[in-house]
């Protein structure tokens, strides 16, 4: 079941990609509020990366299904005082919105483990309730982010606002996209960029995404979270 919705999906990533003529992104299968057990499934149908949002949740996912080599990433808001957990946990954290992450996530990335891929958050449509920098704030996170030898500076991640009117998406990942060609021709590094959810992924792909985070399309909908 969850194999042949996972190469569904992974066709239907493929059709948009050679619709749009670039080449396929990467999928990313976003496992928050999913048991360990969904994972496996997943995993065992041959998908290698999964995203988290809550880093306790995740931390006890990962160590249930240690020591299978999953890459994790980090799609949720991060806490500063949880950022020596995600160091420790993830393969790739990408919500990095502001200085004062840069400097934590690196002093607690452990010597033994390869740097920490980073993506950096954009709030590409100003939304008030939203994490994420803003467009303005990118050089100089990216500086940052560049000078520690304990993070790799990876590209960008952003959430855009669900508008219903899709040309309204449309300008947003558009955005996105320069941005990061922007950042790319800084850093030649600079490799992902993340936008795309269930509704809006084959417009996401259109408009330059390197990779997709998928739940719902995969996993169905999700249990809702215990207070
Ligand atoms: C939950 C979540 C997703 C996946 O959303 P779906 O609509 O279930 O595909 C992707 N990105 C982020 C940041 C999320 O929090």
């Amino acid at each position: 079941m969850l194999a042949d919705t996972l190469s569904e999906t992974l066709q239907r990533i493929e059709n948009a990609a050679d619709a749009a003529q670039r080449p396929a992104p990467r999928l990313l299968a976003v496992s928050k509020l999913q048991p360990a057990a969904a994972v496996a499934a997943l995993a065992a149908a041959g998908q290698h990366a999964f995203g988290e949002n809550y880093v306790q949740e995740a931390q006890a996912k990962i160590a249930e299904l240690a020591p299978s080599a999953l890459e994790w990433h980090l799609i949720g808001h991060l806490q500063s005082n949880k950022a020596d957990v995600a160091a420790r946990t993830f393969d790739w954290v990408q919500t990095v919105d502001r200085h004062k992450l840069i400097g934590a996530l690196s002093r607690y990335r452990p010597a033994e483990l390869p740097p920490l891929n980073v993506l950096i958050q954009v709030n590409i449509d100003d939304e008030a309730s939203k994490h994420g920098c803003h467009p303005q704030d990118i050089p100089a996170l990216a500086r940052a982010i560049a000078a520690e030898p304990r993070l790799a500076l990876r590209g960008l991640m952003a959430i855009p606002a669900p508008h219903p009117d899709p040309a309204l998406r449309a300008a947003a990942f558009s955005r996105m996209k320069a941005l990061y060609d922007g950042l790319a021709a800084e850093y030649p590094q600079v490799d992902t960029l993340s936008m795309g959810m269930s509704d809006d992924y084959a417009l996401a792909i259109a408009h330059g995404a390197t990779m997709v985070r998928i739940g719902t399309a995969l996993f169905g909908a999700r249990p809702t979270r215990s207070p």
